[in-house]
């Protein structure tokens, strides 16, 4: 497995058979050595630095029904709320205030949330605040609305694939959606020039390793800036509410060996990580993750944007999570920037 792994980080790819060895490997010994060259080349490229991403969770109204999360149209035990735009930019002052310089906004499809009103309140933001970066996460929407909102200022998308293969695209997610489309949205973000992002889930229901080497060979030939990749984790209210949450330890081997695939990639360390690991950020951090996106939505409606059961939720405010977290990336040797926090790359 060392050579594999070796070679992986030499070449940033290996044959088919190879890279499933490394999927399905099961040698702590190899994982452990995996995590350690990940971390190299982590550091390597962007030293002990662990940018930071204030998540601004702007409504969980959703037109969708995808069938794993709690925040689907059809769940009607689902409380409801949307921010104001008050609520939004006092979100955006005290992150900043805090040492944010990148505000992510987050949300289910809501169509209050139109491409003239996003646009407007993209520009306030970049008005009261040019030094930081916005990133949107706000799924799937026509070209012609993705460019105004670049336009307006809105610097990164993340938009996951969820998957790669179509057969479990359409199991997961019910009509109209289609990974055609998705990957077309993927398309038309990076055209644009958006820092781009995409990922996928570890153990959604029906996924194989076969399935899992897809979606790295998507992301390979993508070349995304940023990649984000939890694990499954079922919600109560959904078709799969009895179905297992995802390894936290095929995780964290996802994450290291995207970082050898795409050595400055941004990958961060997901709260659904934190969610099934007590210690997850840390460990992603450990595994080659470099981003860690602490919430800075009003807690009041933190425990609404429920997407799955247990979600790791705090009340603290954005000062203070970010010193329990400066905390705890201190401890193992890392340091929480004030920075934009920019992909640091060549071309893509
Ligand atoms: N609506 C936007 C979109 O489609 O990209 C952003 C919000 S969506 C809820 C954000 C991400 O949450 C999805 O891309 C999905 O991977 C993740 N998610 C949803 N349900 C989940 C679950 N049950 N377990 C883990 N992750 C989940």
């Amino acid at each position: 497995m060392r050579r594999l792994i070796d070679l992986l980080e030499a070449q940033h790819t290996l044959p088919d058979q190879d890279l499933l060895s490394l999927i399905t490997m099961d040698d702590a010994e190899a994982d452990a050595y995996l995590a350690q060259r990940a971390a190299i080349v982590r550091q390597r490229h962007y030293g002990n630095d662990v940018f930071i991403r204030g998540l601004i969770e702007i409504s969980n109204y959703c037109k969708n029904d995808c069938h794993y999360c709690g925040i689907r149209r059809g769940n009607r035990c689902c409380q409801r709320y949307r921010l104001t735009e008050e609520q939004i930019l006092a979100c955006c002052h005290q992150g900043y205030e805090a040492g944010f310089r990148t505000f992510v906004m987050q949300g289910g499809e809501d169509p209050y949330f139109s491409r003239e009103r996003m646009a407007a309140l993209i520009r306030s933001i970049k008005q009261s605040y040019p030094d930081c970066a916005v990133t949107l996460s706000l799924g799937e929407l026509d070209r012609e609305t993705y460019q105004e909102w670049f336009d307006a200022g809105a610097d990164r998308y993340l938009l996951r694939h969820e998957t790669a293969n179509a057969r479990l695209y359409r199991a997961l997610h019910p009509e109209p959606l289609t990974l055609e489309n998705r990957m077309r949205c993927l398309y038309d973000l990076k055209e644009i020039g958006y820092q781009t992002g995409c990922g996928f889930m570890v153990g959604s229901p029906g996924q194989t390793p076969e399935m899992i080497l897809e979606d790295l060979r998507f992301i390979q030939e993508f070349r995304p800036h940023m990649v984000g990749i939890g694990p499954f984790i079922p919600h109560q209210e959904t078709i799969f509410r009895d179905q297992p949450a995802g390894s936290a330890e095929l995780t964290l081997r996802l994450l290291s060996i995207v970082r050898l695939m795409l050595p400055d990639v941004l990958l961060p360390a997901t709260t659904a990580l934190g969610t099934v690991l007590g210690d997850g950020r840390q460990q992603g951090m450990l595994h080659g993750c470099n981003v860690v996106m602490p919430n800075l939505s009003p807690p009041n409606v933190r425990g609404k944007y429920t997407l799955y059961d247990n979600k790791l939720i705090t009340g603290a405010e954005a000062a203070e999570s970010l010193r329990l977290l400066a905390e705890s990336m201190a401890e193992i040797g890392y340091r929480v920037v004030t920075a934009r926090g920019d992909w640091k790359g060549g071309s893509t």
